[in-house]
């Protein structure tokens, strides 16, 4: 079995830096867990950690049911993929793939067998006698991954690996990527800060914010069930609206004020957070849970007449800005919806998937609920 686990492994760099809190992460074996968060929060150092390049101030790794806090990156059984790719120019692509098998001493057909495997895998057999610079960004990346690929190794580590392609070629490599997983069946442990590449790649994703995880959970969980506000906030695009807002409760009807705005929200879910009446809440609601009242052939709950400040088309998308008491909000609308810049517009709020969260600690109150 080759699923890695962190135990308490925390990183203090000798500057003093804690860079990583003490995490706890168990990765099963075959899984594509994607750690993503925002620059800074330790993604990298937590993944050089399980390479072995940055050793660990306490807690313990284990690859394989092996503990490898003292094993030499060399020794660890994973193969690493780095977003600069890290080819060496004066190689072809065949000796890129082949070097690290050479200095193994693999026998030479044994070397060639596997990087023709691996090139026919990433379709890249008819490149492989040209150097680097005579390859597109997309081709030194598939020798990249293909270098990992001929180690045959127990666990694969991406490190970025798509940032420094084009948008249209990184849509392309993140299915590639994909699809080598589903083939090879290998453990994958892959670093982005692109919320939209951790939802697509990831069976699982660890949502980090200064090197501590705020939420390890499915794409389908982060995005329905956010554990907490960074979740919230960071999970979505364009992101949840986030609202200061109070609680109330008048004869059973629960409700938040937002400025002078009132919004009904269920009675299970206002009974869940009966403890926060009278309190000060963050209300969150994502963009396609706000309606134009004026598309709707049904009359809607919670309308509130909204300023337009701004309409982005986006083809299938409307994404209208609008605010009301000095609160700004986004909803996402269908594209044939009819609203106009600088116009007052009735919108509808939906709360039946509306958030609300602790002021203070950022706790998803409503959790059990959804
Ligand atoms: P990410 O990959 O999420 O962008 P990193 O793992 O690169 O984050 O860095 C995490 C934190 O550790 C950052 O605040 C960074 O400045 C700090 N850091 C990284 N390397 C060192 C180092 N060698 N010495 C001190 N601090 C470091």
């Amino acid at each position: 079995m080759a699923g890695v686990i962190l135990n308490k492994a925390e990183k203090i760099y000798p500057n003093g830096f804690r860079a990583v809190h003490g995490i706890d992460l168990q990765i099963d074996d075959g899984e594509f867990m994607v750690l993503v968060g925002p620059s800074g929060c330790a993604k990298s150092t937590i993944l050089r950690m399980i390479a072995g390049l940055e050793d660990i101030t306490s807690g313990e790794i284990r690859i394989a049911d092996r503990l490898v806090n003292d094993i030499p990156p060399k020794d660890r059984d994973i193969a690493m993929v780095f977003q600069n790719y890290a080819l060496y120019p004066h190689m072809t692509a065949y000796e890129n793939m082949a070097f690290v098998l050479k200095l193994r001493k693999t026998p030479k057909e044994e070397i060639r067998r596997r990087v023709h495997e691996a090139a026919e895998i990433l379709d890249i057999t008819a490149i492989l006698d040209r150097k680097p610079r005579q390859l597109s960004g997309g081709q030194m990346q598939r020798v990249a991954v293909g270098r990992s690929i001929v180690r045959h190794p127990k666990v694969f580590l991406f490190d970025e690996p798509l940032s420094n392609l084009d948008a249209k070629l990184r849509v392309q490599m993140r299915a590639e990527i994909s699809r080598l997983h589903n083939r090879l069946e290998s453990t994958m442990i892959y670093v982005t800060h692109d919320q939209v590449e951790a939802m697509t790649m990831g069976d699982r994703i660890c949502v980090m914010e200064s090197g501590r995880i705020k939420q390890l959970d499915t794409p389908g969980n982060l995005y329905h069930k956010p554990a907490n506000l960074f979740v919230a906030g960071f999970i979505g695009s364009p992101a949840m609206n986030l609202l200061p807002a109070r609680l109330f409760n008048s004869n059973n009807t629960y409700h938040v004020k937002i400025g002078s705005m009132r919004i009904d929200i269920p009675e299970r879910m206002g009974r869940k957070t009966a403890s926060y009446v009278g309190k000060e809440v963050v209300f969150g609601l994502r963009p396609e849970d706000i309606y134009s009242q004026t598309s709707s052939p049904t009359e809607l709950a919670n309308i509130i007449d909204c300023d337009v400040l701004l309409v982005e088309n986006m083809g299938n998308d409307l994404y209208v800005h609008v605010s009301r008491d000095n609160h700004s909000f986004i909803a996402r609308l269908s594209p044939d919806t009819h609203v106009a810049e600088d116009s007052t517009h009735p919108m509808s709020f939906d709360t039946e998937h509306c958030h609300l969260f602790d002021k203070k600690s950022g706790d998803n109150l409503t959790i059990d609920y959804l």
